[in-house]
């Protein structure tokens, strides 16, 4: 699945399914230190515009990856789906560890 042009931006991001059944987050972030992407393992500068992965896993519990967004365009969203926009503050950090505390069947639908 191909993620939508411009998107996760401030007001909107992502939320797809991987194969194992786990939420991906696809959040825009600005990073404020220096990251390494796990798509091309070369590095995120800071100041640099780039996309949060947040998973939520299908048993509980959540991580998250800093990525380049054409390593997200390119490497990894061809492989979630359903993947749909959902509010950008629905998708703050605190609320997906939150998310996280419980298993994929105990959990609000958002
Ligand atoms: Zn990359």
């Amino acid at each position: 699945m191909s993620i939508p042009d411009g998107l996760p931006d401030t007001r909107t991001s992502l939320r797809g399914l991987t194969a194992e059944g786990h939420e991906a987050w696809l959040i825009r972030g600005i990073a404020g230190k220096l990251y390494r992407c796990p798509g091309c393992h070369d590095e995120i500068p800071i100041g640099t515009d780039h996309v949060v992965v947040h998973y939520v896993r299908r048993a509980g519990g959540s991580d998250h990856h800093h990525w380049h967004r054409r390593c997200v365009a390119e490497l990894l969203a061809p492989e979630l789906h359903r993947v749909t926009g959902v509010p950008a503050a629905a998708s703050s950090r605190d609320r997906l560890v939150e998310r996280g505390r419980r298993p994929a069947g105990r959990r609000r639908p958002r």
